[in-house]
């Protein structure tokens, strides 16, 4: 049978630990516009230094390996998911006992499991059972209530369940053999432990900087498309998004693409009288509605100041009318609670179709601006449609 030397794959994996948690420690550690990233690493280093107590029983007492071993190994799921509910920005508060009451219990229950003079094989069993519960319970905790699954909810689903695959496939071999030898012979238990070992941490140090260069990365483009008031598009993204939705409307749907320029009425006047916080208040308040009555495939944007730019693919002029109308109407019967008074605004709007002498998007708004001008002028809280002759 191949030999292994099972001790000589150990060290080597607390090796790769300690020096790829000293690596993310070094890599990571001002990434605060991160949050949680820097908790994974500390979760990374408690797996390191839980197997280095595990190992080090040759040389420090048992009951210590084995009680801070496991304790620490416990302590690092609880470092994970804190992570995890910061990363998402997620309030902990009420779960943070929950969540680090497992090492706790790890340690008592190792602890009686001692003074008992429990077997090697019980010891196994009772720590693969405390695993499996809080494996569980952080998988659970983990992916409740969100709705989107993306790349870090992956992974962390992919890391947990590895590790509790593990775990079981772990006790069941435990049953079947009879050594007691841990840690030193060869058996498939000490294989199987040392691959998925290797395997955690190996996954772990690559995929926690990758998680935290993308959510900077998101965060990056957050800032560059969006407005920061509003949240809608900025004015940047509309120009991006809009030429791409241009192209493919001309090819696909003939001419028949809207844009609407909206602007708040008086909005001077909201400011002056209630300030500029309130105004902003108003802005995303109107923004939202604008956003909530329009379709997937229509571009919102905030084009500046108290103006927000809708561009309407695959439209009739009867339908794109209907739509304008539409908005008018929610936005003018829409209370907006302020000091607690009921305010209520109205908007302008300006439409214009794409069509054959109007090529770019600036040529567009240009034209949604002359159906504006003619709404303002024509008592504002209504729609004009631009005619090539207005
Ligand atoms: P009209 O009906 O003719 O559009 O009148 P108006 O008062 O809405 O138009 P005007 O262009 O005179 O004023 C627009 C105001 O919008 C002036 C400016 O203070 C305000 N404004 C622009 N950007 C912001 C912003 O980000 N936040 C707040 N609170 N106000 C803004
Ligand atoms: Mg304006
Ligand atoms: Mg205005």
């Amino acid at each position: 049978m191949l030999h292994i030397d099972i001790s000589t794959l150990l060290i080597m994996d607390i090796v790769l630990g300690i020096v790829s948690s000293l690596v993310l420690t070094l890599l990571l550690r001002s990434t605060e516009q991160c949050p949680g990233v820097m908790l994974w690493v500390l979760g990374h280093w408690c797996v390191s230094i839980g197997l280095l107590f595990l190992f080090a029983r040759f040389w420090i007492p048992m009951p210590v390996s084995v009680l801070l071993g496991n304790s620490i190994v416990s302590l690092s799921i609880a470092f994970y998911t804190f992570g995890f509910y910061r990363y998402h920005s997620l309030n902990i508060r009420k779960l943070s006992l929950a969540i680090f009451s497992f090492p706790v219990i790890t340690f008592i229950a190792i602890g009686i499991a001692l003074l008992e003079h429990a077997t090697f094989t019980q010891r196994v069993i009772l720590v693969d059972i405390l695993m499996m519960a809080q494996i569980s319970i952080t998988i659970y905790l983990c992916f409740m209530r969100l709705e989107k699954f993306e790349s870090a909810r992956k992974f962390w689903a992919i890391l947990l369940s590895m590790m509790f695959v593990g775990v079981i496939i772990r006790t069941i071999l435990n049953l079947l053999t009879s050594h007691t030898q841990f840690l030193q012979t060869y058996n498939w238990s000490n294989v199987l432990m040392v691959i998925l070992e290797t395997t955690y941490l190996f996954a772990a140090a690559i995929f926690i900087p990758v998680i935290a260069a993308q959510k900077l990365q998101n965060q990056l483009l957050q800032y560059a498309n969006h407005d920061e008031v509003t949240g809608l598009y900025n004015r940047h993204a509309m120009y991006k998004y809009a030429d791409l939705t241009m192209t493919s409307v001309q090819h696909i749907h003939g001419h028949h693409a809207f844009l609407a320029l909206i602007d708040i009425d008086h909005f001077k006047k909201v400011n002056d009288q209630y300030g500029h916080l309130i105004g902003d208040k108003v802005l995303r308040l109107i923004a939202g509605l604008i956003d909530s009555i329009t379709r997937e495939r229509d571009l919102v944007a905030r084009f500046g100041g108290e103006e927000f730019l809708v561009l309407l693919p695959d439209q009739t002029p009867e339908q794109a009318l209907t739509w304008a109308n539409r908005t008018l109407k929610t936005i003018s019967e829409h209370p907006i609670v302020v000091e607690d008074q009921h305010l209520f605004v109205t908007v302008s709007i300006g439409l214009a179709q794409l069509s054959e002498p109007i090529r770019t998007f600036d040529a567009l708004i240009e034209k949604a601006d002359c159906a504006l001008y003619q709404a303002k002028d024509e008592g504002r809280n209504c729609v004009r449609l631009y005619q090539a002759t207005s």
